[in-house]
């Protein structure tokens, strides 16, 4: 349906608006990671175009700027026109004033400074969008206009003082500093997401399964922020301009143009994460809501989990619950109750005041005021979760989870010596018939609490690293789509 569409308002754009370079799949991306509210940007290009909102046609040779913004009063010349330099040429007719040119909404100008000279001339000041360009600390000219001052470099790629992106570059200054919105066509976006987001050298249908999840999101997520769609973080998506584009991606992007999956002919929430570690969650488990295409999956796709383990003292427990509000003094004991996947459902933790249980996402976020963060994921074991049982020795299972618990054990080898042998214990039954425990390990030590996990993210919706395992297996990208979003249709 969306093709049909793209399409269409192709043919309509190229027919009738040639020189719109933009049509309706155009995004805004707010540049937070290196621009926000910054007190200057530098752009640097051998030829560049300014103009006020999406009028982008006055072109300057000018090669580096920095830009800051400009509050100041002047006096109007009134005098209007077409080209900068044009605007540049009036400098002489006021020579001996301090005067500037300036793209106002109306054209070229030139601006005289009210301090300098008397003039019989209306004086104008400055508005909250007026940004000035300077060149070794002297402005060559401001843009005042009703809308943010937009730049775009002729080679499109504007390059931000290290950073390079395609498309156009909005400053939207608000009071003494400036945030930069990359403006471009969505595939364009797409090209710098999709490698941003998954290692380009991962299989082609893999990077179309993110490219098609990543339009998707953008589609559904255009509100996220106020003067931009999303943001360049993980908080929306990765993305670094052209820094990350790799040709296995623009290759998944162009293969994918204009797709995105749908459950009841709606857009969907494409979430996606680096790793399960074995299964997915419901989206109601992490999350408030209930969404029917968020489904836990149990994934035996994925063969190459993130491993991770965090070792806690009792100290520290309590600090973490301290710092949470969670008002239950010194942490006794931790304990974890389980999805029918295997995921933990529910943490509770035990203490001389009281006891907390929580649930859903707070289940990682909750060990974010601890050295390390929050936890990866919640697809963890607990061991060694109370303090009163640093003597007491565990068989673990292959599959990590405790199986036999002894007060004390009696382990020797088969000559009768008692002792450790390499990780393995040899244990022996009353009548002496050996029994050999494979990777009895002694995970944690006394006085602290161990978690044992597999696995990197919220765990709803697309695994990535699952999505590369099923690209290894020879699954398509529509296979990977289906597999982890329930019900949809991918149009
Ligand atoms: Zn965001």
């Amino acid at each position: 349906m969306r093709k049909t569409f793209a399409f269409l308002s192709m043919i309509f754009i190229s027919v009738l608006f040639s020189i719109n370079v933009y049509g309706g799949d155009t995004v805004r991306i707010g540049l937070e990671r290196a621009y926000k509210d910054v007190s200057q940007i530098t752009v640097t290009d051998s030829e560049i175009r300014v103009g006020i909102g999406d009028n982008n046609k006055y072109r300057l040779n000018l090669g580096s700027y920095v830009i800051k913004p400009v509050g100041n009063t002047y006096y109007n010349t009134g005098e209007y026109k077409s080209a900068y330099e044009q605007a540049a040429a009036l400098l002489l007719k006021y020579t001996g004033t301090s005067c500037i040119p300036a793209l106002t909404d109306k054209g070229w100008t030139v601006y005289v400074r009210a301090d300098s000279a008397k003039l019989n001339m209306p004086t104008v000041k400055t508005g909250p969008r007026c940004v000035g360009f300077s060149v070794n600390g002297t402005y060559k000219f401001i843009v005042d206009g009703s809308s943010p001052c937009r730049i775009m470099a002729e080679d499109s790629v504007i390059d931000l003082g290290g950073n390079t992106y395609r498309g156009d570059i909005e400053i939207y200054r608000e009071g003494s500093v400036m945030t930069a919105v990359n403006v471009l066509d969505r595939d364009k976006y797409l090209y710098g997401v999709v490698t941003s987001e998954m290692p380009s050298s991962w299989p082609a249908e893999a990077l179309k399964a993110q490219a098609v999840a990543a339009a998707t999101y953008v589609e559904k997520n255009k509100e996220r922020h106020s003067f931009y769609n999303l943001c360049d973080t993980v908080h929306c998506q990765a993305y670094y301009g052209t820094q990350k584009e790799s040709e296995s991606g623009r290759q998944a992007v162009d293969a994918t143009s204009g797709m995105e999956i749908y459950y009841n002919d709606e857009i969907i929430d494409a979430v996606f994460f680096s790793s399960d570690g074995g299964a997915t969650f419901n989206s109601e488990d992490v999350w408030s809501s209930d969404t029917p295409y968020l489904k836990a999956v149990k994934d035996t796709y994925e063969k190459e989990p993130r491993l991770w383990t965090r070792t806690f003292t009792y100290q520290e427990l309590t600090n973490i619950c301290s710092a949470n509000g969670y008002g239950i003094g010194n942490v006794i004991s931790v304990s974890a109750d389980y999805t029918p996947e295997g995921l933990v459902s529910a943490l509770t933790f035990k203490g001389s005041k009281g006891n907390k249980t929580i649930y859903k996402d707070e289940i990682r976020s909750a060990f974010h005021p601890s050295s390390e963060g929050s936890l990866l994921s919640r697809n963890f074991k607990v061991i060694g979760g109370s303090q009163t049982e640093g003597d007491k020795v565990y068989v673990i299972g292959t599959d990590g989870q405790k199986t036999t618990e002894y007060t004390s054990i009696s382990a020797q080898n088969g000559d009768g010596k008692q002792g450790r042998i390499g990780n393995k214990f040899v244990i022996m039954d009353n009548d002496s018939a050996e029994t050999i425990v494979a990777a009895v390990t002694t995970v944690g030590t006394p006085g602290t609490v161990t978690l044992q996990g597999k696995g990197n993210g919220h765990c709803v919706g697309m695994s990535q690293y699952g999505a590369k395992a099923m690209a290894e297996e020879g699954y398509g990208y529509m296979d990977i789509l289906k597999f982890y979003y329930k019900d949809v249709e991918i149009k």
